[in-house]
């Protein structure tokens, strides 16, 4: 890494810890010819590409201020949707793709979504999936009825009899 302060070709790592729970590490180093310091970090790369063809990097408060639109009115905190967009970032860092189109980051609120909140998706779906009748939407709402069928019941796994716990 080149020096910024004076552009020696060389510096030399002098501690390294990893920021951001892993995903990032921080690197303070020093230059051997003017011995000033500096901190470098690094992070994988992940881009989105936008239909324009125009790549930025992935951006997980764009992720939450979208989630939070579909949000508004709902029984919806910060927390779960910051825990959302970590989901949505963890599932496409998965694909192992350093580029994604961003249609692929809507497709990967989906899913989180729909399990936090019915309605806020429902509403997220409608714009991103461009719904352009009740039909639309009666579609989707008979797939949730159907999901939520199949879901066991939440106390489903206790035995009859055993403590309810806590
Ligand atoms: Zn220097």
């Amino acid at each position: 890494m080149r020096c910024p302060f004076c552009h020696n070709a060389d510096s030399r790592v002098i501690d390294s810890r990893e920021a951001d729970e892993g995903a990032t590490t921080r690197r303070r180093r020093s230059c051997p010819k003017c011995g000033r310091r500096f901190t470098t970090v690094e992070e994988a790369v992940l881009a989105v590409v936008k239909r324009s063809g125009v790549s930025e990097p992935f951006n997980r408060s764009k992720v939450v201020a979208g989630v939070r639109r579909a949000c508004q009115g709902r029984p919806v905190d910060e927390d779960q949707l910051q825990k959302l967009a970590q989901q949505v970032e963890d599932a496409i860092r998965a694909t192992g793709a350093a580029e994604v189109p961003s249609n692929e980051v809507g497709l990967a609120i989906l899913k989180p979504l729909r399990e936090l909140d019915e309605v806020a998706y429902l509403r997220f779906a409608s714009v991103y999936r461009s719904f352009t009748s009740v039909a639309d939407f009666e579609k989707e709402i008979a797939e949730l009825r159907a999901r939520q069928a199949q879901a066991p019941e939440p106390t489903g796994s206790v035995p009859s009899g055993a403590p309810a716990g806590g």
